[in-house]
């Protein structure tokens, strides 16, 4: 009888929220923002039930994505002729790596060439962003590699998602509003998430990354700039990175702050190398174009 009732009100909550998104159309253009009414009013009423059962539909998620990465995608065209190039390679890598992931799902690689951005960050359904300043900082691909199959990870995983419907229900409770997803910064998906969370995307990433014939060692061999520069420790004076990092170095710190300690992430890769039996997979591709270093300052 209670389970009738519980499916009861789950199919009355449906009906109201496609009327509702019916009356509300003239305010609401898009479809992704009904999915968040929706959200927000099935959380309310039947907020007992556990998290995990509220879990997006692929085609829910891919719709709030696209309407997410709208947003931020318009106007970053590239300046340098190399632009064009690293951002083939990133499609190159990313599409390898993706096919491998477990969802199926559209990924699309948003290449954005600003040496300040040295961060990458995935969107719901499966967008992923890359700044200039971190593909400034590799030699190989499959360091590349590295970074777009953690991404993936973390959609993959339903933590794009999950952070979605995290932050969908605290602005439904805090501010008392109806959330719009204009009104969701896209800081919330750039911010790191939790420990267990980087850590599972780092290792989901690199089993992706080595099923698409790229070496562990990518990896490896990026975390180990970072654990560097995290010392303290500058790179070459006169080399194209230490020129990048003149202009990167706030966002690094962002970086750092938002994701595990990199030895920690390096002892994990290495585990998973011994277990996997991967320690022949030594060979890595470098990389092909890299971002153009900045202007030399005014003496
Ligand atoms: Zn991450």
């Amino acid at each position: 009888m209670k389970r009738w009732l519980a499916f009861g009100c789950v199919v009355l909550l449906v009906a109201a929220a496609l009327a509702w998104s019916e009356v509300r159309k003239a305010h609401a253009p898009v479809d992704t923002r009904a999915v968040l009414y929706f959200l927000a009013d099935t959380e309310r009423e039947l907020g007992r039930l556990p998290f995990g059962l509220t879990r997006l539909s692929n085609e829910e998620e891919i719709a709030i994505g696209n309407e997410l990465a709208g947003y931020d995608t318009r106007g970053f065209s590239g300046a340098q002729p190399q632009d064009a190039e690293v951002a083939a390679i990133v499609e190159r890598v990313g599409q390898q790596i993706a096919v491998r992931a477990h969802r199926k799902l559209p990924y699309t690689f948003h290449y954005i060439p600003d040496l300040r951005l040295a961060n990458a960050f995935a969107l719901p359904g499966g967008h992923i962003f890359i700044g200039a300043g971190l593909i400034a900082m590799m030699d190989t691909e499959d360091q590349l590699a590295a970074v777009l199959g953690h991404e993936i990870a973390h959609v993959d995983r339903f933590h794009c998602a999950e952070r979605f419907q995290v932050e969908a229900r605290l602005r439904k409770l805090n501010l008392g509003v109806v959330g719009a997803l204009a009104n969701l910064p896209l800081t919330i998906f750039q911010a790191g998430y939790s420990k267990t969370q980087e850590l599972e995307a780092d290792r989901v990433g690199t089993e992706l990354a080595v099923r698409a014939s790229y070496s562990p060692l990518g990896a490896v061999g990026l975390f180990e700039k970072f654990a560097a520069l995290d010392r303290g420790e500058s790179p070459r004076a006169g080399s194209p990175q230490a020129e990048v990092l003149r202009v990167t170095l706030g966002t690094l710190t962002g970086y750092f702050r938002s994701h595990p300690a990199p030895n920690e992430r390096i002892a994990q890769i290495q585990r998973l190398i011994a277990e996997h039996n991967w320690e022949q997979l030594t060979r890595e591709k470098t990389l092909a174009s890299r971002p153009a270093p900045p202007p030399k300052p005014a003496p």
